[in-house]
C-alpha cells in the first residue's frame, strides 16, 4: 500500500510538517465503461467495491455517489455493532460481519475504532425475559456469545442505571453480548474507500444516477448527472433511496422509507462503558469516545425522504433515557439529525439478483445495517462477481416475498439497532 499508515509514517510525515500525506483516495474522472458500477458510496457500497477488487480480482469498478462519501446513513447512525439475531440465517449473516469487524482495522490499515464494550438489551416484563432467554439460547446454539444478566449483574456493569422496583418499567434482567460494541462510522466509509481506491476502484462523488440503461432485459449502464456510464453489472446499495432507484429499472421493492433520528449530548467524563437498549421504554444510549451520550430510538412512523424527523420523537426518547438514567436529566443535548432507513416487512435485508439481468440490489437493512457493513459488502461482492448468491445471503433474495420464506427479526430489530 503506497500510503501505508504506521508509527514510522507518522514520524516521517511529522518531520515534514505533515505536508507530504497522500489523499486517502483518488478522485478520478469517470471512465465511459466499467466492469461493475456500484451505486451508493455509503459503507456497504464501498465495502462491496473493496471486496470485489480484493477477493474476486474485479478492479475495473466505479462507485457512484450522489453526494459525499458517508453522507447517507453510514455516518448518521449510532454505530451499534452486534450479531445476536434470533433466526439461523440472520444470526449467521451478522456473525460473519462481526468476525470481519474483529480484523477490519488491520485489514484496511485504517483505525475504524471498533470497541467491543458489550451490548445490553433490557427486559421489563416476564414476556420480555422469556424472549431474551429464547434469543440468548438460540445465539449460543449458533456459536454466538451471549448471556442473560440479573438486575444485580446489570447494576455491576452500569452503576448509573435505576434498577429499583419503583420505576414505571422495573428492570427484570437483560441479554448481554460482550463482543458487541461500537465503531467510528465515518472511519468505516473512509477506510473502505481508501482500501478500494488503492486496489484500482474509481470513486466518483457528486455523481447522481438518474436513470438506468436497459436493453432486452439486461442492464447496460446508468445515466448520471455526469453523463452516461456503461457496465454489464450494476449493484445498487442506496439504503433509503433504493425504491426510486429500483423504479428506474421497473423493479418493485417491498420497502418503506422512514426517517430515523438520533442525538448526542455535550461531552462528559466516562460514565457508561457499554451500550444499553430497551424496547419497552423505547430508547438506547451509549457514550462515544469523545464523551457524548449517543441516544436513539425507533423510526418516525410516516414515510419520507427528508433527512430529518419530528420533535415529539426526540422528546419521547429523552424521557425514556431519563427513566433509565435519572441523573442524565441534567445533561444538555448538543445536536440532533435524521437519516432515511429502508424497512422491509420482515426487518431483514434484501441482497439479491433482480428480474433485470446484471442488476443487483442490496437494501432493506432498515435501522440496523451499520453492524453488517463489512459482511454485507463481502457477500454482495460475491453475488455480483459470480452472478450467484453467497451461501450466507441465499435466504435474503427478493423471491422470499413470493415464496413466504420470511425471516422475521422484528424482535431483534426495531428500537434495538
Ligand atoms: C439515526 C440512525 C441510527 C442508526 N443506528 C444504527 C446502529 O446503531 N447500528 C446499526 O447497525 N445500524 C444503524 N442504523 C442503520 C444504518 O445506518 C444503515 O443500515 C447503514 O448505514 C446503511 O448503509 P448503506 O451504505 O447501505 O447506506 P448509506 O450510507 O445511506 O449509503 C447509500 C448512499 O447512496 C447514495 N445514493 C442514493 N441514491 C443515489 C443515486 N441515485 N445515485 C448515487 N448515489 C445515491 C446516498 O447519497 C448514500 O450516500 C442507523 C440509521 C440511522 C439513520
Amino acid at each position: 500500500m503506497a500510503n501505508r499508515y504506521s508509527l514510522w509514517s507518522l514520524l516521517k510525515n511529522g518531520l515534514k510538517h505533515n505536508e507530504s500525506w497522500q489523499p486517502a483516495w483518488r478522485s478520478p474522472q469517470a471512465k465511459p465503461r466499467y466492469d461493475v458500477i456500484i451505486v451508493g458510496g455509503g459503507g456497504h457500497g464501498l465495502a462491496t467495491a473493496y471486496y470485489l477488487a480484493k477477493n474476486h480480482g474485479v478492479k475495473n469498478v466505479a462507485v457512484l455517489e450522489k453526494g459525499y462519501l458517508g453522507g447517507g446513513n453510514t455516518a448518521r447512525n449510532t454505530t451499534i455493532v452486534r450479531s445476536n439475531y434470533l433466526w439461523d440465517e440472520a444470526a449467521q449473516l451478522y456473525e460473519h460481519a462481526m468476525k470481519l469487524w474483529e480484523g477490519l482495522s488491520l485489514d484496511l490499515n485504517f483505525n475504524v475504532m471498533f470497541s467491543q464494550r458489550g451490548v445490553m438489551n433490557l427486559g421489563h416484563t416476564l414476556q420480555d425475559m422469556r424472549d431474551i432467554e429464547r434469543r440468548v439460547n438460540a445465539n449460543n446454539l449458533n456459536g454466538i456469545d451471549g448471556v442473560v444478566l440479573s438486575p444485580k449483574e446489570i447494576q455491576d456493569i452500569v452503576p448509573l442505571m435505576d434498577i429499583s422496583a419503583k420505576t414505571r418499567y422495573p428492570v427484570m434482567g437483560a441479554s448481554y453480548q460482550p463482543r458487541g460494541g461500537v465503531a467510528r462510522h465515518d472511519a468505516v466509509a473512509w477506510g473502505f474507500a481508501r482500501g478500494a481506491s488503492e486496489l484500482g476502484v474509481d470513486i466518483i462523488e457528486q455523481c447522481e444516477v438518474i436513470d438506468m440503461i436497459i436493453e432486452d432485459g439486461r442492464i447496460k449502464g446508468v445515466k448520471t448527472t455526469k453523463g452516461d456510464i456503461f457496465a454489464d453489472r450494476v449493484g445498487c446499495v442506496a439504503a433509503g433511496n433504493s425504491t426510486p432507484l429500483a423504479k428506474m429499472a421497473g423493479v418493485r421493492l417491498p420497502l418503506e422509507s422512514h426517517p430515523l433520528q438520533a442525538f448526542v449530548s455535550e461531552s462528559m467524563k466516562p460514565c457508561l462503558d457499554t451500550v444499553v437498549m430497551s424496547n419497552a421504554v423505547h430508547g438506547y444510549v451509549s457514550q462515544s469516545d469523545k464523551g457524548e451520550l449517543v441516544i436513539g430510538a425507533g423510526i418516525d412512523s410516516y414515510l419520507g425522504y427528508g433527512q430529518r424527523g419530528s420533535p415529539h420523537v426526540i422528546e419521547h426518547t429523552a424521557a425514556a433515557i431519563i427513566e433509565l438514567f435519572p441523573s442524565f436529566s441534567r445533561v444538555r443535548m448538543n445536536r440532533q439529525w435524521g437519516g432515511i432507513v429502508d424497512v422491509a416487512p420482515d426487518a431483514c435485508p434484501i441482497i439479491s439478483k433482480t428480474k433485470v439481468k446484471g442488476l443487483y440490489f442490496n437494501c432493506g437493512w432498515g435501522t440496523g445495517g451499520f453492524k453488517a457493513t463489512p459482511g454485507s459488502g463481502y457477500v454482495f461482492a460475491h453475488t455480483i462477481a459470480n452472478d450467484e448468491a453467497h451461501p450466507l445471503n441465499k435466504a435474503f433474495a427478493l423471491d422470499r416475498f413470493n415464496t413466504g420464506h420470511l425471516i422475521d427479526e422484528h424482535g431483534a430489530a426495531g428500537v434495538a439497532h
